[in-house]
């Protein structure tokens, strides 16, 4: 018998992967995204919502169907290009198809009608993400994959997109998101709040926080655009308050200008006992320490500006906002050298600290682990020590400058560093990446 051929179809549906090392799961081939609208309705009983998504993207193939990533929600309507579209749902995915296929190098036009209570995720190393009820409201955080639990999308950090927010809430309630608050309406007890964010930015950075906030407005003598919003129910942040232009002025001399226009922090009380650089304006969980204001301004740089464009290679993230604590501790105390040799007089050969390598993390609940941020931070120490101040600096540097807005990875760090010394870093990167051993002779 002749073997049937895989129809058309088939052959030109988008792959429902970006083939995440980590996430294989997330993530849609076939298609970028170039922006993204969220309509926003947020419905105080329950906690629900409803929305209204739209997504421009550009064909990267002939596309017959295509996926974005949605978990829970009801959908209830879905156009492609105004018409409307049938769509259907695999677990976590939502696979439209269009009723004319999209040709390569397209450019399209989808939105989404959906509504629902929203999940609140729990992450593989036990932590919760996603949409979060609070006492007085809800905030939505989304490392590594919970913006698919409050809005349709390409949840994978390779593909970056713009981004506008259309928020309505009770008129009581304050709405903090990513960028420009542009406008700010109030009409039959409903607040509409607009959002701009105007840079690239990966899913996973963006964010809503709704509740009752205390806003705090200013400029920094550079022109950036301040927006802060704290929660009056716990102590008011002060020092952060009072320190964020400082430190963004200091992080501008250590890295480079300032990556976007508008800047700021959000406090809440949420109960997830992490912090997060949602992109402009991190958030916070009750209490803003400044080595952690610092670590989560850090990421503005690297992490939200350069992006990773593999979960596996957080250690970009993580690692570089690690050190970056200890650069701004080494102002007024140890040195980095200090602080590394200590962590390595901790953690002696054969210590469980080495078995997890940044680079082969294995298991998706190591994201947030030792060998990310701290071994990650080592490894950048290590290399200072390995090619010296002035390369390792104009590295850093070139690493933000050359790769500001978009996705990239650890293969591309490496070569700037050789690049940038002359030497041959293979072997350096290989121990201090790769190896569930503890590196000696740097
Ligand atoms: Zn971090």
């Amino acid at each position: 018998m002749l073997a049937v051929p895989a129809s058309a179809a088939d052959v030109d549906a988008g792959p429902l992967t970006s083939r995440d090392s980590l996430f294989p799961h997330q993530g849609n081939g076939g298609y970028n995204a170039q922006s993204y609208h969220l309509d926003l309705t947020y419905v105080r009983h329950g906690h629900a919502l409803k929305g209204l998504t739209t997504m421009t993207a550009r064909a990267r193939q002939d596309l017959t169907s295509f996926g974005l990533d949605l978990e829970g929600l009801n959908v209830s309507r879905v156009w492609v290009n105004g018409v409307r579209a049938s769509f259907h749902r695999g677990s976590d995915k939502l696979v439209v198809t269009p009723v004319r296929e999209l040709r390569t190098g397209s450019i399209f036009t989808t939105r989404i009608q959906y509504a629902g209570v929203p999940h609140t995720h729990v992450d593989p190393d036990g932590s919760s993400e996603g949409w979060i009820p609070t006492a007085d409201g809800v905030v939505a955080l989304n490392e590594p994959v919970g913006a698919m639990t409050w809005f349709p999308n390409n949840n994978t950090p390779r593909d970056k997109a713009r981004y506008r927010f259309t928020i309505h809430a009770p008129k009581r309630l304050e709405v903090a998101s990513n960028g420009r608050l542009v406008r700010r309406t109030t009409r039959h007890g409903i607040g509409t709040w607009h959002y701009v964010m105007a840079k690239p930015m990966a899913s996973y950075l963006a964010f809503l926080a709704i509740g009752q906030f205390k806003i705090h407005h200013g400029r920094t003598s550079d022109g950036i655009r301040l927006l802060s919003f704290t929660d009056p129910k716990v102590p008011a942040p002060t020092a952060a308050l009072r320190k964020l232009p400082g430190i963004l002025h200091w992080l501008q001399t250590q890295f480079g200008p300032y990556p976007f226009a508008d800047a700021g922090f959000v406090d809440d009380k949420i109960g997830v006992d992490y912090a997060l650089e949602t992109q402009t304006r991190p958030t916070f969980d009750g209490t803003v320490p400044i080595t952690d204001l610092v670590h989560e301004l850090a990421h503005q740089w690297f992490g939200d500006a350069v992006t990773p464009a593999d979960w596996g290679d957080i250690w970009l993230n993580e690692g570089f906002a690690t050190y970056t604590e200890w650069l701004w501790a080494a102002r007024t105390g140890e040195s980095t050298e200090d602080q590394f040799t200590e962590l390595l007089a901790a953690h002696p050969a054969g210590d469980p600290f080495w078995q997890t390598p940044p680079q082969d993390l294995g298991d998706p609940a190591n994201l947030f682990g030792n060998a990310v941020y701290e071994r990650g931070a080592m490894t950048l120490e290590a290399l200072r020590e390995t090619i010296g101040d002035v390369a390792f600096n104009t590295t850093i540097r070139q690493w933000y400058v050359g790769h500001r807005g978009q996705s990239t990875s650890t293969a591309e760090f490496i070569d700037l560093a050789e690049q940038t010394s002359g030497q041959d870093l293979t072997s350096f990167f290989h121990n201090w990446l790769d190896q569930p051993t503890r590196p000696t002779g740097w």
